[in-house]
């Protein structure tokens, strides 16, 4: 059974087809990148998986059972995550604070008065911490965090929900070539049994994670393979340099 299957998925904003009869499989604990040149829907994609915004046509399954007409809400509870992009929302609580929140959200609906019940949830949060590489800053507000750290946390709320498919959207946007390469030894290290779907658009970071990868341009689906066959790819080649270009996209 497959983890993700979508199937004939379009969206369009007025005149533009951002997506456009996009079919896409993702195998269970599959590293799976999107990648595509900018404006090529890979964002708009990704909502519509997670159910943040409404197919016009189209039919999404999660381990083989139809979500398409789920709220995002519901997905969530079938085990589909995301990494949240705002984690500075949660102002001046400490990162502790933060995942412990989503946790307790997630296993027991509010926060409980509970000692006992508290410290379960607190041990979880920093196992979860400790899991994404911020074992010694639970204590530190959100605010504070590098921008690097802040990422690492919001894999931390999107794992409270223990998902069997994560998915990460630029999760190495903005990051220092040390903090990129620390996300990647934390995604690296997550168990087979979540399925990772990410959007990146930093290519050593793709084909040093991804067993698969599929390659969106202008809505639709150019490339769906192995990363090999897609460095090697002309048509690849030509989506994001324009054709006619030599320059080397993929280095070895
Ligand atoms: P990517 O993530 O690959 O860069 P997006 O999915 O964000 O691409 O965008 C695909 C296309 O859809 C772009 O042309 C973008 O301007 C357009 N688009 C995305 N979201 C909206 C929206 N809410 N309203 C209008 N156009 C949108
Ligand atoms: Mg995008």
């Amino acid at each position: 059974m497959t983890a993700l299957r979508c199937t004939g998925l379009s969206r369009s904003f007025g005149a533009l087809r951002a997506v456009d009869g996009v079919d896409l499989t993702v195998e269970p604990g599959a590293r799976h990148a999107l990648i595509g040149p900018n404006g090529a829907g890979k964002s708009t994609l990704f909502r519509l998986v997670t159910g943040t915004l409404k197919a016009h046509t189209g039919r999404v399954e999660l381990a083989g059972r139809d979500v398409t007409r789920l709220s995002d809400v519901a997905r969530c509870r079938l085990g589909m995550s995301q990494t949240m992009q705002h984690a500075s929302l949660f102002g001046s609580m400490t990162a502790a604070e933060t995942v412990a929140l989503a946790v307790a959200r997630h296993d027991g609906g509010r926060i409980s008065p509970l000692p006992r019940r508290r410290c379960a949830v607190r041990a979880r949060a920093d196992e979860l911490l400790a899991e994404v590489g911020l074992a010694d800053r639970g204590d530190v507000p959100v605010p504070a965090l590098s921008h690097g750290e802040r990422k690492q946390l919001e894999v931390a709320l999107a794992l409270a929900c223990r998902p069997s498919l994560l998915l990460l959207d630029e999760p190495a946007a903005g990051m220092s070539p040390a903090e990129s390469a620390r996300l990647l030894a934390l995604l690296t290290a997550l168990p087979k049994e979540i399925t990772v779907l990410f959007v990146e658009h930093d290519l050593d970071l793709v084909f040093s994670l991804a067993d698969s990868v599929t390659v969106l341009h202008l809505g639709r689906v150019l490339l769906s393979g192995k990363p090999d066959e897609v460095r090697s790819s002309e048509a690849v080649r030509e989506a994001y340099l324009g054709a006619g270009r030599r320059e080397e996209l993929f280095l070895p």
